[in-house]
C-alpha cells in the first residue's frame, strides 16, 4: 500500500508512477536536493537540458550507492536542438553530465510548431532509442494535432506526453486522446507550483477528512486518475510529505469534487505559440 506503483509503457518498460522533478532547482543545490529525495525513497528523477542541472542529478546518482537500474531518469531535448542530428548529439551531452550510458526516458521538451521540425527531431529520438541510449522516448507539451503528425509520419508512438495538468487545468480531451493511442500522461506542475490552488476550500475539507495536506490530496488525485507525477520541492520535510500519499484513498465523491475545480487555466505557456 505504501509502495510507489509502476506503470507499464507501450514498449514494455516500467516507470514508477511517482518521482521527483528538478525544474528551478539551482544547479549548485541539485545534488543535495536529489540526495534528499533518494533518502526519502524516490527512485524517479525528471530533469531537462533546459534546467541546467543535469550535472547535479548525475553527481547524486553516482554518490547514491544505488545501482543504475534502481533509478528511472528522464531528460528532455532543449528547444534549440530541433533536428535529427542535434537530438542525438544533445543526448550524448546529457549522458556525460548524468554520468550514465542511457536515460530511461528522453522527451522532446516543446513542439515548437512554428519551426515545424518536430517530426524530423522525433526521428532523432527514434535513433537514440535504437542505439540503446534511451530506453523509452516521448514528448512534452504536444497537442493532439502535433501527435497526429507523429503517428502519421513516423514508426514509433510516443510512450509519454508530459503536459501541464492539475485541478485547475485537467486536460480531459488530451488525456482521452492519450488513452485511445496507448500514450501515458505525465502531469507537470501537479500541485500548481504550490500557488493559489492549494488554498482552495474544497481541498482543505478533503485534506482534513484524511488528516493529510492539500498538496497530498492533489497528488493522490493524480495517482488515482492514472497520471505519472514528480512534484518538486527543495525542503526535505515537503519532499517526504509529497511522497506520503500511498496510505489513503479518495472516495468517488471526493474525486468528483476535485474534478469540479476545472478552470482551463494554464500557469505555463501555450504549446502552440511557445518558442523560447
Ligand atoms: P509543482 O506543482 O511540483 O510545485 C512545486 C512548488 O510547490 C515548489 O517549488 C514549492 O514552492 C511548492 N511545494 C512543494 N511541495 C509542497 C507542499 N507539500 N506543500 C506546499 N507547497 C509545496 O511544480 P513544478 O516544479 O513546476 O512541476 C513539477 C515538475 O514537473 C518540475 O520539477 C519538472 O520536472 C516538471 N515540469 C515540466 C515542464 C515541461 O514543460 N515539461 C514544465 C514545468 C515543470
Amino acid at each position: 500500500m505504501t509502495q510507489v506503483p509502476t506503470i507499464r509503457l507501450n514498449n514494455g518498460v516500467e516507470i514508477p508512477q511517482f518521482g521527483f522533478g528538478v525544474f528551478q532547482v539551482p544547479p549548485e543545490e541539485t545534488a543535495q536536493t536529489v540526495r534528499a529525495a533518494f533518502d526519502a525513497g524516490y527512485r524517479h528523477i525528471d530533469t531537462a537540458q533546459m534546467y541546467g542541472n543535469e550535472e547535479g542529478v548525475g553527481q547524486a546518482l553516482a554518490e547514491s550507492g544505488l545501482s543504475r537500474d534502481e533509478v528511472f531518469i528522464t531528460t528532455k531535448l532543449n528547444n534549440d536542438g530541433h533536428s535529427f542530428d542535434a537530438a542525438v548529439k544533445r543526448l550524448d551531452e546529457s549522458l556525460a553530465k548524468l554520468r550514465t550510458d542511457h536515460v530511461d526516458l528522453y522527451l522532446i521538451h516543446w513542439p515548437r510548431p512554428r519551426e515545424d521540425r518536430y517530426v524530423e527531431t522525433w526521428k532523432g529520438l527514434e535513433k537514440a532509442h535504437q542505439d540503446g541510449k534511451a530506453r523509452t522516448i516521448g514528448v512534452s507539451n504536444f497537442q493532439p494535432h502535433h501527435l497526429d503528425k507523429l503517428l502519421e509520419e513516423t514508426e514509433t508512438v510516443p510512450a509519454i506526453n508530459q503536459i501541464e495538468l492539475h485541478p485547475h487545468m485537467q486536460q480531459a480531451a488530451l488525456r482521452s486522446y492519450h488513452e485511445r493511442h496507448g500514450i501515458r500522461t505525465e502531469a507537470w506542475s501537479p500541485i500548481g507550483q504550490g500557488k493559489g490552488l492549494l488554498d482552495a476550500p474544497e481541498l482543505g475539507e478533503i485534506a482534513q477528512a484524511h488528516d493529510k495536506s492539500a498538496a497530498q490530496v492533489v497528488l493522490r488525485w493524480h495517482i488515482q486518475i492514472g497520471n505519472i507525477i514528480f512534484p518538486k520541492s527543495v525542503t526535505p520535510d515537503r519532499i517526504r510529505e509529497n511522497k506520503d500519499i500511498f496510505d489513503f484513498e479518495l472516495s468517488h465523491e471526493e474525486m468528483q469534487k476535485i474534478e469540479g475545480m476545472e478552470k482551463a487555466e494554464r500557469l505555463g505557456p501555450d504549446p502552440d505559440t511557445f518558442a523560447r
